[in-house]
């Protein structure tokens, strides 16, 4: 849902400015998922709108849910036939939490990531973003899902400060309070490290929270495990963490996998207090211990009482530090996981539909 697309589109076919708000309201108040729900649109309009603006620019592929009921996953294909996986999670159970995909598959390569196997097709648009949140929106009306999608993380499927700009309008989107009106505190960004546009990020949403893929703190072993260490080493990446500090006093978050026998020793904790240390003031950085998920093959996960004693190691320096809690896993909705098989992942011929755009959620 694209409101200045919407709004245009009612322009040039002669409609009354107040079709946008009573559109607007429907879609991002009510959550309709069909124009045929909007009695207040007249039914020749509702047609020619189902036809030409669809309400998603997405559609549903395939849904998995987990054993546990507390994560489900979406494969959603989108206009050219390309397919991302976005995941709805259920945390607490007031709280609903959606990890968006911001790429279709992705160009860093982190060597624990399934996405980064899938290797990099393109960046998606910012509609093709936000609509992932309308999608679980609609999806969690349709199917009575108590609570509400209250956070909407991009840890999804590729890096979205590489796809910087339709990542920025849509988060311009999620806050604006015409649209999604989505509170800021409640979206975090991952980023695996690209420098330059923390600190901007920092100037232009000092409201939304970032999170940093750390994963090692040592740069002989960081760049194996994500290659864009190479290009932006952990020198490059402490001065920009302090430049975003400056700008927003604001938390961060720094990601951390549990590889078994690659980044959980008691050095490898020291190595992450210096970095801290290097980074800000302590209070202003959090640590998240993710076990690792099995996605790819040659990883393993640190076993969990050797994460309480990093974790301890940690603690003990001043830090702040949880364990992630891993939802999702037997349907490979979990942290690293995401990945859509290559021979499902083509564009579909130029002026063929691919089924995108479709409304409604099944
Ligand atoms: S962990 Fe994130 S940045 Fe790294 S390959 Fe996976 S999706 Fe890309």
């Amino acid at each position: 849902m694209d409101v200045a697309k919407l709004e245009s589109w009612l322009e040039e076919n002669g409609e009354p400015k107040y079709r946008a708000a009573q559109i607007r309201q429907a879609v991002f108040k009510d959550h309709v998922s069909s124009y045929d729900e909007i009695a207040t649109l007249p039914p020749a309009l509702r047609q020619r709108l189902s036809r030409e603006l669809p309400i998603l620019s997405v559609s549903q592929d395939r849904l998995e849910i987990s054993r546990d009921g507390r994560a489900r996953k979406a494969v959603l294909r989108l206009a050219d036939g390309r397919l991302i996986e976005t995941v709805l999670l259920k945390p607490s159970p007031a709280r609903l939490t959606t990890c968006i995909s911001s790429q279709v598959g992705c160009a860093i390569r982190c060597s624990f990531c399934a996405t980064g196997l899938m290797g990099f097709a393109r960046s998606l648009s910012a509609e093709e973003i936000a609509d992932q949140v309308l999608f679980w929106r609609q999806h969690i009306g349709c199917h009575g899902i108590e609570g509400s999608l209250t956070n909407v993380v991009y840890m999804g499927m590729g890096e979205p400060f590489n796809a910087y700009d339709a990542v920025a309008e849509s988060l311009r989107r999620l806050t604006d309070q015409r649209q999604f009106a989505m509170a800021a505190r409640r979206i975090s960004v991952s980023t695996s490290g690209v420098a330059p546009k923390i600190a901007r990020f920092g100037r232009e949403f000092p409201q939304i929270n970032l999170a940093l893929s750390l994963h090692a703190a040592e740069d002989g072993l960081r760049a194996p495990l994500v290659p864009l260490n190479k290009a932006y080493p952990l020198k490059a990446l402490a001065q920009a963490l302090r430049d975003y500090l400056k700008a927003t006093n604001r938390k961060i978050f720094l990601e951390y996998v549990m590889l078994q026998g690659r980044n959980d020793s008691p050095q490898n904790a020291r190595a992450l207090v210096r970095f801290a240390k290097s980074c800000g003031p302590l209070p202003l950085l959090h640590v998240n211990l993710i076990a690792y998920n099995a996605a790819v093959p040659g990883h393993a996960a640190t076993p969990e009482p050797e994460i309480r004693r990093f974790q301890a190691a940690l603690l003990k320096e001043g830090l702040a530090v949880t364990l992630r809690q891993n939802l999702g896993r037997d349907i490979h909705g979990a942290c690293g996981q995401l990945l859509v098989s290559e021979s499902q992942n083509v564009a579909a011929p130029a002026g063929r539909g691919a089924g995108a755009g479709s409304e409604g959620v099944r």
